[in-house]
């Protein structure tokens, strides 16, 4: 038995459509008409006929199955084998041709296909696009993709309303064929030709079926054989292979006009958001991370100046108003000496932060000015991609910390590349790539170690040549950005640090701004209470103490056995960096960033939903137009995440190449040229590659979201 409808009601909130209705659909070789006024309810009908709607009461029983009792698999196979809809809009693939209408409804040989298109006259259209054709060729090409799947049941919703008389009467041939073939038909009309040319008519009359022409097979109670098929429920085919990457690579090549349009805003949203990722980021965790680069794993360092979170919200809760911790204002001999004898220490050095001599150990200081009109040919190349410099002037600067500790503790974060740093108080220099570049025109870095170098330089306002011998070369990057300016280190000298504050007016000077408040006086008290308390806090002069450990591993207990006797310092080092205040601080913003550029995406991703927003609607109109054609919901979901993971997969391709111009011809030329330096380092590209792939999943969450059961009736329905 292929539909039988015993008791079926059908009601929308208060409106009752079908009350109670009966009706028989049963013989293969019938065609079956269903005729009534507009708004009856022959389309609602059809769309529980051909389960887009499950919300009714009474019996459905189709090919001896409970309808209602059917998984929505099982009607993605039924769609697809045993019954098939022409819709009256027809519910073509509008954008592709012909045979690909047909070839992707389905697994079907390209023998099936040219059989069914000889039969339905449409061979010389085979490689159409189906928006050309007229209304005619679309409904046979409607109907040829119903029957190509060889169906038992076809149903036709008002298959002749936009025909002319010639192609009404071809399109009967073509059914009454059909019929012969043993497919059971069935038509919703308004055409009195129609309804003449049906076996059965139903009329859809106060919400009740009624036969007005042919005969209920229960009148006919000879039909024996028609009862033993009805007992046996036909069985459920497995699905057929679906077509999804051919479907979805086809529907993009018909349609990359319209996507060429839409991929611009797109393609600018995502490139934008690479640039300003790359900005953010380099601004904040690089320039972080390469402040600390100058520090070993081995080496720890304190200031005075330099009070932890702890002090410094209980300085602000007390008012107070001083960057000591009022015990001292340079660490004494005393400190030096205990610190040494803490246990893992390798070495305690004195220094003095932040403070840069722009002399030699003689006192010597250089200026040295190359002019623009000057310069070697390839730094012309640079700073014409980087920005334009007028000059670039050399000066030296004088290591904060002593050789035999730099490479533990290098305040100014040189990156030595090649040679030694400069010994102490030695006529060596550490000079930047860029000058050997400049003065020796090479960029062999080794060939100009311990080459000698004579320098104007200036003492007591007097010029004079020095002799100087290069020690090593140390990397500017220069490639990525000049500078207007760039240090030789020479080599470091100490100097007695004390002599700077032990004279009345600098104890004048902090006794002063020491006790300009109450409770700033009180926590100071003990620093400038006298002049002989005032020079013991003073101590050496140095408000830097490096400390190197004998081993990486020593670094965690000296830093606690720091903090304990200095409790109000704060105490840098790589271990800091990882997990203690700064790692804290570190982490914040890395988390900052991650949440900022997540955050961004998903807007990025919305937005760009949204842009997409008739398209993915037209796509969603397609897609139901493929599950009524037995699509299952799973198919349709990959074949949506195939199509944005291709698109998206273009989309960020081209961004990179368009960043990777922007970049080579305009950003590198900018002043913050540096900020661009990382844009296509692994972990960069990475980064944004992940951030891109969840503005996809946000693309493909949308696009599933249309395709709802709901929705598909919808598109099919309008
Ligand atoms: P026909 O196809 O015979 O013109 P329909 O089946 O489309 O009629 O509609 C039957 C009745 O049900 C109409 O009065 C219509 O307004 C109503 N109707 C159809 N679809 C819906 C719906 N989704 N929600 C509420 N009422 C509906
Ligand atoms: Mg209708």
């Amino acid at each position: 038995m292929m539909i039988e409808l015993t008791g079926l009601s059908k009601r929308y909130k208060q409106q009752v459509v079908l009350d109670q209705a009966n009706a028989s659909f049963t013989e293969p070789q019938k065609i079956y008409a269903l005729i009534g006024p507009s708004g009856s309810g022959k389309s609602t009908l059809f769309n529980i006929l051909f389960g887009l709607d499950n919300d009714y009461q009474g019996h459905y029983q189709l090919l001896g199955h409970n309808a209602a009792e059917l998984t929505k698999k099982q009607w993605a196979i039924i769609r697809e084998q045993e019954m098939r809809m022409v819709f009256q809009d027809y519910k073509l693939l509008e954008n592709l041709t012909v045979y690909d209408n047909l070839h992707l409804s389905g697994d079907y040989s390209d023998q099936q296909i040219e059989t069914v298109l000889a039969t339905m006259k449409l061979t010389q259209f085979k490689t159409a696009i189906v928006a050309d054709l007229s209304g005619g060729q679309k409904q046979r090409l409607a109907i040829a993709r119903a029957v190509i799947a060889k169906p038992k049941i076809l149903l036709l919703d008002e298959p002749t309303g936009n025909l002319d008389q010639e192609n009404i009467e071809m399109t009967m041939t073509y059914l009454d064929q059909l019929r012969q073939q043993g497919i059971m038909i069935l038509i919703i009309t308004h055409d009195p030709q129609v309804a003449e040319f049906a076996d059965v008519v139903y009329q859809l009359q106060d919400q009740q079926l009624i036969l007005t022409k042919g005969s209920r097979p229960e009148e006919a109670p000879d039909d024996v054989s028609r009862e033993i098929i009805s007992a046996t429920p036909t069985t459920i085919p497995p699905a057929a292979k679906k077509h999804l990457f051919s479907y979805t690579w086809t529907n993009l090549r018909h349609t990359k006009r319209r996507l060429f349009f839409l991929a611009i805003p797109i393609i600018i949203i995502i490139s934008a958001f690479i640039l300003s990722f790359t900005a953010f980021r380099a601004s904040s965790t690089l320039s972080f991370k390469n402040s600390f680069g100058g520090i070993s794993e081995r080496a720890i360092t304190l200031n005075t100046q330099d009070l932890n979170r702890k002090t410094h919200a209980r300085y602000r809760k007390e008012g107070i108003v001083s960057s000591f911790d009022g015990k001292r204002i340079g660490f004494s001999q005393a400190d030096l000496t205990a610190a040494r004898k803490l246990t893992g220490v390798a070495s305690v050095t004195p220094f003095n932060p932040g403070g840069v001599n722009l002399y030699d150990s003689h006192q010597n200081t250089l200026k040295l000015t190359y002019l623009a009109a000057e310069f070697d040919p390839l730094i012309q190349r640079y700073q014409r991609l980087n920005n334009k410099l007028d000059e670039i002037t050399f000066e030296f600067n004088m290591s904060s910390t002593p050789q035999r500790v730099i490479r533990d503790f290098n305040e100014a974060n040189i990156d030595l590349v090649a040679g030694n740093y400069p010994h102490d108080r030695s006529d060596e220099i550490l000079i930047p790539d860029v000058l050997v570049l400049q003065k020796y025109h090479t960029t062999d870095l080794r060939q100009v170690l311990r080459k000698s170098i004579t320098l104007n330089v200036r003492k007591n306002r007097q010029t004079k040549k020095h002799h100087y011998r290069i020690a090593g070369v140390y990397n500017t990057d220069y490639a990525h950005g000049l500078s207007a300016k760039y240090p030789i280190y020479v080599g470091y000298a100490a100097e007695d640090e004390k002599t700077v504050y032990l004279d009345k007016e600098t104890y004048q000077f902090y006794r002063d701004l020491l006790t300009e408040d109450e409770a700033t006086a009180a926590v100071s008290q003990s620093l400038i209470a006298s002049y002989t308390q005032y020079e013991q806090a003073v101590g050496t002069g140095y408000q830097g103490m490096l400390i190197v450990a004998a081993h990486d591993t020593d670094v965690p207990q000296l830093t606690k056995q720091l903090q304990t006797k200095y409790p109000a310092y704060k105490i840098t080092s790589q271990e800091d960096l990882r997990h203690g205040e700064l790692g804290a601080i570190y982490q914040r913003l890395i988390w900052n960033l991650i949440g900022g550029s997540v955050a961004i995406a998903l807007i990025a991703g919305v937005l760009i939903c949204f842009l997409n927003k008739s398209y993915i609607n037209g796509r969603s109109r397609e897609l139901a137009i493929l599950y009524s054609l037995g699509y299952q919901r799973k198919d349709i979901f990959q074949v949506i995440a195939l199509e944005n993971g291709l698109l998206f997969g273009a989309y960020f391709l081209i961004s990179c190449g368009i960043c990777a111009l922007l970049n080579r011809f305009l950003l590198s030329k900018l002043s913050s040229a540096r900020l661009f330096i990382y844009l296509f380092a692994p972990e960069n590209i990475g980064a944004l590659f992940l951030l891109v792939v969840m503005m996809l999943l946000i693309s493909i969450l949308w696009g599933i979201s249309g395709v709802k059961q709901k929705n598909l009736k919808y598109y099919l329905n309008h």
